[in-house]
C-alpha cells in the first residue's frame, strides 16, 4: 500500500490520480489506463516498473505518458479487504458504463465522466487488466487495428472483437478513430510473469517511437479468437462444471456451467472456445465468454 501513494498526489486538471511524464516536446499522447477493476494489482507493478526502475521520464523522447489509476477507491477497499477476490468494483463495472444513463450515487460512474473531461487529450490508449484463472498474456484489439497489433505484441494469444460492443472504457476512444487496446494480465499478483507484461508495453511505446528501445518479440504463432458471445451470472448458484484453464474448446450441446436449475451449453454450428475470467463469477457480472478461433 505504502508505495501507492507515489501516485496519490499526482493530479491534472484538478482530476486525482493522473501521473503524467512529460518530455516537453509536443505530439501525441498515450494513455496508460489501469485499475478499472478493483482485484487487479498489476497496475501499481507497471507504473512504479516505468516510472522508478526503468526511468521512462528520462528515456521520453516525446510527447507525453499519462499514467491513471481509475477506479481507485475500489483499489482502496480491494487494499482492506480479506477476501481479494471478493468484488470487482464499488457499485458498478466501469468497463461497461459508458453506454449508461448517468448515476449520480455511483462511484464508478462519477469517475468514469470526470475523466471523461480529458479524453480528448489523448491519442493512445492502453488499459490494463488481470484475470484470476491461469493465462499467458493477452491482448483485446479491436478487429480495425488486428494487424497492426500482431507486429508489435509479443502474447500467444489476441482477442479481437468489434469493440463497440463492450461498452468498454477503451471503446470511448476507437469510436473517435483513436488506437487503443486492452491487455489482460497473466494471474493478478504474479512476479514470473511481470517481464512478459512490461516487454510489451515497452514494444508499443517503441512501435510509436515514445522511447529508443528495440521491440521485443518471442511469439511467432500468435492464435487469434474472435469474439462471439459475453455471459452474465444470473443468480447466487453458479457454478461451472470443470476448471477451466486457458481456452478451452467445447462441443455443441455439451454443458460447462450450471447456474441454478439452467444448464449452459452452446449451440452454434462451430467450434467455440471457452473463456474463463473470474473463478467465481458473482451475480450480473460477465465472468467468461465465448470465441471463434481464426488461426
Ligand atoms: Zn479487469
Amino acid at each position: 500500500m505504502k508505495n501507492m501513494y507515489n501516485f496519490v498526489k499526482n493530479t491534472h486538471k484538478n482530476i486525482s490520480w493522473i501521473t503524467i511524464i512529460d518530455s516537453w516536446k509536443p505530439g501525441e499522447n498515450i494513455w496508460l489506463i489501469a485499475i478499472t477493476h478493483w482485484n487487479e494489482p498489476v497496475w501499481l507493478k507497471i507504473f512504479e516498473y516505468l516510472v522508478n526502475e526503468f526511468k521512462i521520464n528520462e528515456k521520453l523522447k516525446w510527447w507525453k505518458i499519462y499514467l491513471i489509476a481509475n477506479n481507485i477507491e475500489a483499489y482502496i477497499k480491494y487494499s482492506k479487504s480479506e477476501d481479494k477476490n471478493k468484488f470487482r468494483f464499488i457499485d458498478d463495472n466501469m468497463n461497461r458504463v459508458s453506454n449508461k444513463k448517468f448515476k449520480n450515487w455511483s462511484y464508478e460512474h462519477k469517475r468514469f465522466y470526470e475523466l471523461k473531461q480529458i479524453f480528448d487529450e489523448i491519442d493512445f490508449v492502453i488499459d490494463i487488466h488481470s484475470v484470476s484463472k491461469w493465462n499467458d498474456l493477452i491482448w483485446i484489439s479491436d478487429t480495425k487495428y488486428k494487424d497492426k497489433a500482431e507486429k508489435f505484441f509479443d502474447v500467444e494469444t489476441i482477442l479481437i472483437d468489434e469493440i463497440w460492443n463492450t461498452w468498454s472504457i477503451i471503446w470511448e476512444f476507437i469510436r473517435k478513430w483513436k488506437e487503443a487496446y486492452w491487455i489482460e494480465c497473466w494471474n493478478h499478483v504474479d512476479d514470473i510473469w511481470f517481464k512478459n507484461w512490461v516487454i510489451n508495453i515497452l514494444n508499443f511505446l517503441v512501435y510509436y517511437w515514445f522511447i529508443n528501445w528495440r521491440i521485443d518479440k518471442k511469439h511467432d504463432n500468435i492464435k487469434i479468437f474472435e469474439f462471439i458471445e459475453e455471459i452474465k451470472v444470473k443468480t447466487d448458484n453458479f457454478k461451472f462444471i470443470s476448471d477451466f484453464i486457458n481456452f478451452t474448446k467445447i462441443w455443441e450441446n455439451e454443458i460447462f456451467a450450471i447456474d441454478e436449475y439452467n444448464e449452459l451449453k452452446h449451440n452454434l454450428w462451430t467450434d467455440i472456445y471457452l473463456w474463463i475470467i473470474a473463478k467465481n463469477p458473482k451475480k450480473w457480472d460477465w465472468a467468461w465468454f465465448l470465441f471463434r478461433k481464426l488461426k
